[in-house]
This record gives C-alpha cells, structure tokens and sequence, in this order.
C-alpha cells in the first residue's frame, strides 16, 4: 500500500455533482462523515472520482492483466467474500491451490520423484513469493554456517543491478546485503561470470532474472549454473541459485521450452512466478515453488490447527482473498498449454509488429530482444532536442500511458521507453501507437527544444556581460546534458515502473 500521509485541513470537501439528487451536503474529504449517506449517492460520487482514472487496458507500462474471460469474472464475483486461509471452511479452494502449484512445478520442470518432491504456495504476486523464497536461503545459509561453527550475521545475496525494487526490499527488510553486479551501455542483465565473482562464503543464493523488468531480456541461467557448479567443487559453499520468473516464468515453458532456466539445472532451488502477469490473472497472485523439501527449511513452516486439520502454511500475512487462486484455477484449465501458447505466441507477434514499426520510423535503437518478456523497449537514436520524457508524456495526450525511466547503474545515462505487451494489446493498437508515435515525434521536431529555451531565457536573465564569447558546442553540450540530468532525477522520484 502506498503510504498515505494523514492532512490536517478538515474544511477540505468531495463535491459530486449528480450525487445531489440524493443528498445535498458534501462529504469531508479527509474525515469520516458524521452521518450516513443512501448508497446510491456513495456510489455515484466514487464512481464518477474513479473515472479520471487512467484506462487499465491503455496502460502500456504494466505486465498485470487487465482483461479476463466473463466467466471467470463471474467466479471471482462469486468467491469474493471467501477468506483463503479458512483452509478447513473452503476445502475446495485450498485443493484448487495445491493443483495449481502442482501443474506449475511440472511446468517448471521440478523432479517429481519418490525422493524428490516440489513444495510451493500461492502468494500475493512475486515480491511476498520472492521474501518467502529469500527467508529459505538466509535460514538454510544459517544452519549450514552454525553446523560449521562459523559467523552466520553477513548475509549477502548477488543479483544484476536491474533487479526489481522487491529485491531491495527483501534485503532491507531481512538484512542480507545486496551485491549487484553493475550493467553497461548495451548489456542490461546480470553478467554470469561477473556474478559468480562476486560469490563468497556467505552468500546465501544467487538471483537470476527470466524476463528483466526493464528490457525483458532472459538471464543466462544456464551458464549461471554451470559456473557456479564450477566455483562450488572448487569452494565447497554449495550456492544455490533463485530464479525470478515473475514475467517469464509464464512465457518461456511455452514458446521457448528449449532454454534451460529453470529445475532441469540442478542449482536452481527455488522459483517465483507472478500469476497476474502472464498467468492472465488480474493483480493479486504470485507462486513460489522450491525443488524439494529440503530447500524449504521446516522451521520456516506455520502449522496451522484449523478445527481439527493441520494446515501447513508459509506466508507473510494471513487473510486474503480466494478469487486470485480460482481465477488462476480457471486459466489453466481453459487454456491449457495450448492456450498459453496461442496467446504468448500473439504477443511476441504484436511485439515484432511494434517493434518493426519503431525501427521503421528510424529514430529509435531498440534496446529489448526478440527471445524474452513480449515487449518493446527503445531509445531516441537522438535526444539533444527532445527526450524520451518528452515522448511519453506527449503520448499521454493521445491516452496512452508509456513509462520512460534510466537505467540503473552503471548505464544511468541511457532512458528508455517501455510498452509491455499483454493479450489484450492487439496488432491493430500497436499500429495506432506507431502512428501516435510519429505523430509526437513530428509535433516534438516543431517545438522548439524545452532545454535549450530554457538555458537562452536564464542566459538573458544573468548577469554575465551581454557579450561574452559565444559558447563552444561542448559547453552547450554540457549544460544541457546537465540540465536533464536534473529533470530526469526529479522525474525517477515520480515514475516507477512495476
Ligand atoms: C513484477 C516483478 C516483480 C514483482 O512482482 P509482483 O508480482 O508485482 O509482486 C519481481 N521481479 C520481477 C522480475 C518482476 O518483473
């Protein structure tokens, strides 16, 4: 949840306009109406806030799903006032959830042996998955370090420093330090080699990306693997490796079954994946599944006594909504691989078509591939007069809603436009946007550069005698390059990317 901050103006009010035909007086903005209003006026006045919304299926900068099936919005209708941890009141719903992770884990390839059984629980999307996950390889670490009778307060985990913000958090948040291997102009994942470098005895796994948030560029996992298998002979630390498969996790099974990523490589113990990116589910699930049992540390496990049955759970919160795991249910089986494949096949078609069209224009370098997470990720092949800030929020006009962000370290100087594309993004709208794209990119070549205007206007402004040498090119160069430099900073504490 957003952190709201609490407003000490009590005079301020929600005026609504149509809402008067049931009730007069407006409503206090930040505190709790004295009295009550009729329903139909609490559902106007929200109803006609919510619609300056931005359109969910417009919004190009998100992998959650924003469309399913009537039918299965008819299920989560009808499961809507169901509590998914009371396991013993709604059995059903609980098997439903074992058959999901069931049917991922043999998705993921995990040996399914007499020995050998996966284990994996449904979350609320990949970052609780992903704390779930990172708790296991801390506590694992731990026990290993005091068998050993060695220090067990240093935890680090390494990952490439284009990890999603979850990751951070789970460091933050449990105290394992993050080691992040630095990207490059023109290389924006984790460099396996640099990675297992930077493995030492107390690192407690190390995190591969399958579907980069910023360009969806798969990691290597394998070479990951085969490195680590190499330095862990030599070593003896036996460093385990975490997948985040929270956007490809759902991709790759299907239209690249050839890459090697997850189960099959015997370092991989334990993978996330978030059902409401391309799971086709809408926000509110994730899963996490670990090879076998032995990779989820039994302490780390909740029974539960629920009337009788043991419940085994492990999970941050406690009460959630079922709907997430029915609807998750109801996709599987009515697509089935089949269905899976048909739809992400569409969306890497539609992805080449944008793609296709953005090279066509000539001005951008795409920075995302044609194997991994179906989107486009580009950059102006030219920004001296206008940016990719520009270009999104001229985008907005035309109702679309692409996220333009940097880079993380150390290719901050590189911004990117991002249009992630779901099932719901037909070729006909990724048409419509080439053509809106151009059209910006035609408007922006008509106006006059903001940066350099603005450096003109200070120049008057200032008290430097009027004629003072012509500046060179480079020192113009560089201001302006400074001069965005600050923009783009006061606009990375605005725009996040999820
Ligand atoms: C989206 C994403 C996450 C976070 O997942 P949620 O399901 O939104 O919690 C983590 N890692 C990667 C790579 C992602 O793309």
């Amino acid at each position: 949840m957003v952190l709201s901050n609490a407003v000490s103006r009590s005079d301020d009010s929600v005026q609504s306009t149509f809402a008067s035909r049931y009730c007069r007086t407006s409503l206090p903005r930040y505190k709790m109406p004295e009295d009550s209003i009729p329903k139909e006026a609490a559902y106007q006045i929200i109803n006609d806030e919510l619609m300056l919304d931005g359109n969910p299926r417009l919004n190009l900068a998100s992998f959650v799903t924003t469309w399913m099936e009537p039918e299965c919005d008819k299920l989560m209708m009808a499961a809507i006032n169901k509590n998914y941890v009371d396991m013993d009141e709604y059995p059903v719903t609980t098997e439903l959830q074992n058959r999901c992770v069931n049917m991922i884990a043999h998705l993921f390839n995990a040996p399914l042996t007499e020995t050998e059984t996966a284990i994996g629980c449904g979350t609320v999307g990949s970052s609780e998955a992903i704390m779930l996950a990172g708790l296991a390889f801390k506590r694992r670490w731990q026990n290993k370090m005091r068998e050993q009778g060695k220090p067990c307060d240093k935890p680090n985990i390494v990952t490439g420093a284009n990890v999603q913000v979850c990751w951070e958090k789970f460091a933050r948040y449990f105290e394992v330090e993050l080691k992040e291997v630095k990207l490059r102009e023109g290389y924006y994942v984790m460099d396996p080699e640099k990675a297992v470098e930077m493995v030492d005895e107390n690192t407690i796994c190390v995190a591969a990306i399958l579907g980069s948030t910023l360009n969806g560029e798969f990691e290597d996992v394998k070479r990951l693997n085969d490195l680590l298998v190499e330095k862990n002979s030599q070593t003896g630390w036996n460093t385990p490796i975490h997948v985040d498969a929270a956007s490809g996790g759902f991709i790759a099974p299907f239209i690249y079954p050839e890459i090697e990523w997850d189960f099959r490589l015997p370092l991989v113990k334990s993978i996330n994946v978030s059902g409401h990116k391309y799971g086709l589910v809408y926000a509110g699930v994730g899963w996490v599944i670990w090879r076998t049992k032995e990779d989820l540390p039994e302490e780390l496990i909740f029974h539960i006594n629920y009337l009788g049955a043991d419940q085994p759970t492990f999970t941050l919160n406690f009460s959630k909504g079922s709907s997430q795991i029915i609807a998750q249910y109801y996709q599987l089986i009515r697509l089935g691989f089949e269905g899976y494949k048909n739809i992400m096949e569409n969306c890497q078609e539609n992805a080449t078509v944008l793609r296709e069209g953005l090279e066509k224009t000539g001005r951008f370098d795409i920075v995302s591939k044609e194997i991994g997470v179906p989107l486009v990720a580009f950059s102006l092949k030219d920004s001296s007069s206008h940016n990719e800030f520009e270009v999104a929020e001229m985008l907005r006009r035309f109702g679309w809603i692409v996220p333009a962000y940097t880079m993380p370290a150390d290719a901050e100087h590189i911004t990117v436009l991002r249009v992630v594309i779901r099932e719901d993004f037909s070729r006909a709208l990724a048409e419509r946007l080439v053509n809106d794209i151009e059209k910006v990119l035609h408007e922006l070549d008509n106006m006059p550069s903001m940066i350099t205007g603005k450096l003109a206007i200070a120049e008057e402004k200032s008290e430097t005698p009027k004629h003072h040498p012509k500046k060179t090119d480079l020192e113009v160069q560089r201001e302006i390059t400074e001069a965005w430099k600050k923009f783009v900073e006061d606009k990375k504490k605005r725009n996040g990317v999820c």
